[in-house]
């Protein structure tokens, strides 16, 4: 018997709630949360209230409102659905309730766009003191990324040297432009300055100003760029030996125009400016003239093409192989109403929280995903609409 309390009803969170609702063995009772009620509201009417047994109103932001939340409900687990402004408070709360925790995204501060894993790390001594646990990144990048390289380490190499996740989403939503989950988070992510790991070290290099084009599978090439994201700064504490970490993601031209012109006129500052006799924070305005990510779903055509290429060493060998995912947005889209984005971390959430539940991934403290065995999850990957594949390269696709 196990209870679930999920906050957030947006993209991410609407693929987690239908697909926990299909295994009732796991997750017998759900329960929801958000800002806006109405939309947990309308996400129980799908799915039915036998299975979401009670929505609620929550302002995450505020940790005391969690912790009667969690105090009325009692689950087991929370399931951070939210955004990454809300961790620490959720995370306060669930050490308040002693209840264990998992999300999708590191915290980020609200004034300064900083993913760094420290802020939650430093809870690690308290959720241990408390017996409890904390899976910090239960998504796809981070979080199935973080278990390919995990599952890698294990069956395919001695020692990891270079690694390089590529994210490309080969979709067409037929929008001028739009993100294709939370507008905020993601625009603030690609418009911080790029940042690897190399040799010991931490580079940084300016915003979208490294290029390769990347042949992907099932896809075709696309123009893939070097930015910063929150997996590497776990992967390369946690996988002893590796000598360089990369994160790469696909832009068409089309966006990065918009984007450009939004960033020049100041639309994605998150610098409050004075209007009409209040302050507004510009990106936050831009978000609320966006398409909403979960209303792209609709006539989203194409797949999504996420992996590690990883080159290391086997028995006094070097080889490089690449493990990846295909997922087709229109397939998510029958499957459960949700584009291929939404689906990818909706989905690793709830097989996150499947292994907590049941017990194969748990023990007190605050965790990162490759810090468990991975082949578990692995097997739930497929099982659960997230088939995976492994290539070994004849070298790596990488120029530099
Ligand atoms: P959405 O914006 O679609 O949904 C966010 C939800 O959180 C909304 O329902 C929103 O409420 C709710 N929310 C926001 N602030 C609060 C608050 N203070 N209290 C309670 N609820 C709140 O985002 P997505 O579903 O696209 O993304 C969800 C999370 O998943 C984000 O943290 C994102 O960074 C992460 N993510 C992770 C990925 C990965 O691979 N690891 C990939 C994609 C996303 P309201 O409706 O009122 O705005």
């Amino acid at each position: 018997m196990s209870r679930v309390l999920i906050i957030g009803a947006g993209g991410v969170s609407t693929v987690t709630v239908k697909k926990c609702a299909r295994l009732p063995e796991y997750f017998d009772e759900i329960y929801l949360a958000s800002r806006t009620v109405s939309k947990c509201e309308a996400l129980q009417k799908e799915v039915g209230a036998d299975r979401v047994k009670a929505v609620f109103a929550v302002d995450a932001d505020n940790a005391g409102e969690v912790e009667s939340l969690i105090n009325e409900v009692k689950p087991d687990l929370v399931i951070n659905l939210a955004l990454p402004y809300q961790d620490l408070p959720i995370m306060d709360a669930c050490l308040a309730t002693g209840t264990d925790y998992l999300d999708t995204a590191n915290y980020e501060p609200k004034d300064e766009a900083k993913f760094e894993y420290k802020w939650q790390w430093a809870y690690q001594d308290k959720f241990k003191d408390a017996g409890i646990m904390a899976l910090l990144g239960s998504g796809f990048d981070p979080g199935v990324t973080n278990v390919f390289t995990a599952y890698a380490a294990k069956h395919y190499f001695d020692e990891i040297h270079y690694l390089d996740i590529v994210d490309c989403n080969g979709g067409d939503h037929g929008q001028a432009f739009a993100t294709n989950f939370n507008p905020e988070i993601n625009i603030r992510e690609i418009t911080q300055r790029g940042k690897f790991y190399e040799d010991g070290q931490w580079k940084e290099t300016d915003p979208l100003s490294v290029r390769e084009d990347l042949d992907y599978q099932n896809i075709g090439v696309r123009p893939s760029y070097l930015m910063y994201h929150e997996e590497l700064e776990s992967i390369v504490k946690h996988i002893p030996g590796i000598k360089r970490a990369r994160f790469w993601m696909t832009f068409g031209e089309a966006y990065l125009n918009h984007l450009r012109v939004l960033e020049g006129i100041g639309m994605t500052s998150i610098e409050p400016v004075e209007f009409q006799g209040q302050k507004i924070v510009p990106l936050e305005f831009l978000k609320a003239v966006l398409p909403n990510p979960g209303s792209l779903a609709e006539g989203y055509t194409g797949m999504t093409c996420i992996g590690t290429y990883i080159t290391g060493v086997k028995d006094g060998k070097e080889k490089t192989i690449f493990i990846y995912n295909n997922c087709d947005h229109a397939k998510t889209n029958e499957e459960v109403g949700a584009q291929a984005v939404s689906y990818t971390t909706g989905v690793p959430a709830m097989i996150g929280a499947k292994l907590m539940l049941d017990g194969t991934w748990k023990k007190p403290g605050v965790w990162n995903m490759e810090q468990f065995d991975p082949d578990p999850f692995m097997e739930e990957l497929g099982k659960h609409g997230l088939p995976w594949h492994v290539i070994e390269c004849d070298q790596s696709p990488f120029s530099k």
